[in-house]
């Protein structure tokens, strides 16, 4: 077996159908009684149901969380919850929201829980992406990881379908990753595996039947070990694709990752045959790239960034962008393939 390093992220998670009841004693567990309570505008019904549950120990509601975290919003928040006195945050959301809370935590400690609704993975991650003036700088810390996470599935009944296509892929893409991570570990990859197996299996029966309950119940689950392949080991040539070209085209999260993914798969194929083979597996499928395309296909997810708005001559900049900073990645990061894996993605063609 090859020698590895496995760090465990401290992580407290309560996971079920009807969960969410158990937050106040959680608070009560921590010893927090002024909650500020966390949401998009779109969620704003979920941020009172929950401000209704906590009774008392709720101090106030924030719902103008924002994709990418703004400076400006957070800044914001935190004004209100020094003004309210607030001793913790509860964040009900995706990553939005869950980014939100923790640049609150970030610059005043507050404790975190967060209530996850979609499968992005952020709340089981240390890493933080905030934009200000246009620009969106990431890192990672102990400050920045939710204390304790609450996965309610039935909270995700209603997540859109067309969400839970793009969010699920964007979980899986975290396990893909992992499976090829540099500082990869056998313990991660069980999770990996395990995450793509549970996701793969259940977004096709949500399309077809959103509110049904165990198929909910094991994408969320697979989010939640996807979201920990994330915050354990180091990503790589998908991710730093995502955020170039997400960041420069202003294209949406969940949907780059999806469209990306089969193509930087593709890429890296020949580079890491035991991690395809795994992943390949998991999906039932003959090759990991081509079954991550047909899944896509299959839950109907978009699978060309043209149709995000990227303009063709885009592909340029978006080459130099992903290439001009080398960083980690099994199969060297070269313009030529590059730029034909970004025009396969921009025209939504079959990976090569
Ligand atoms: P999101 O949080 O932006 O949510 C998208 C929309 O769906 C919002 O309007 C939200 O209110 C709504 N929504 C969420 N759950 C719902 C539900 N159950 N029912 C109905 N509507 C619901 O989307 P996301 O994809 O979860 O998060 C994207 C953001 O998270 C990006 O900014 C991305 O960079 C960040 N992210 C960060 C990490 C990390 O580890 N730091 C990981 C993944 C994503």
């Amino acid at each position: 077996m090859v020698p590895f390093l496995y760090e465990a992220l401290p992580a407290r998670v309560r996971f079920g159908a009807g969960m969410l009841a158990v937050l106040p004693e959680e608070l009560d567990r921590a010893s927090k009684s002024r909650a500020l309570v966390l949401s998009t505008t779109q969620q704003r019904d979920q941020a009172e149901q929950i401000a209704t549950l906590l009774g008392a120990r709720a101090v106030g509601i924030f719902d103008n969380a924002m994709m990418h975290t703004p400076v400006g919003v957070t800044e914001a928040a935190v004004a209100l919850a020094r003004e309210l006195g607030a001793d913790c945050t509860v964040a009900v959301g995706g990553g939005s929201t869950t980014g939100l809370g923790k640049a609150i935590a970030l610059r005043t400690d507050l404790m975190q829980f967060v209530v996850a609704t979609t499968y992005a993975g952020s709340e089981m991650t240390p890493i933080l992406g905030q934009t200000e003036g246009g620009r969106k700088t990431t890192q990672r810390g102990a400050a920045i990881l939710p204390e304790v996470v609450i996965y309610d599935v039935d909270l995700t009944l209603g997540l859109p379908k067309g969400m839970s296509a793009t969010s699920g892929m964007n979980a899986i893409a975290h396990a893909v990753e992992a499976l090829y991570a540099k500082d990869r570990n056998p313990i991660i990859s069980l999770m990996a595996e395990d995450g793509i197996l549970a996701l793969g299996r259940a977004l096709p029966v949500i399309m077809d039947d959103p509110r049904n309950g165990d198929a909910r119940a094991d994408a969320l689950y697979g989010a939640f070990l996807c979201g920990t392949c994330l915050g354990a080991v180091g990503m790589a040539l998908h991710h730093k694709l995502c955020h170039v070209i997400g960041g420069s085209f202003d294209l949406p999260h969940a949907e780059t990752h999806t469209i990306i993914l089969p193509h930087a798969t593709a890429y890296n194929a020949p580079a890491e045959p035991e991690a395809m083979a795994r992943i390949a597996a998991a999906l039932g499928a003959e090759s990991a790239a081509r079954g991550l395309y047909d899944l896509a296909g299959r839950l109907g997810a978009p699978l060309a960034l043209r149709d995000l708005g990227m303009k063709e001559q885009d592909i340029d900049r978006a080459v130099r962008e992903a290439t001009e900073n080398p960083y980690w990645n099994p199969r060297p990061i070269e313009p030529e393939p590059i730029r034909a894996l970004i025009a396969r993605a921009w025209a939504g063609d079959v990976p090569a």
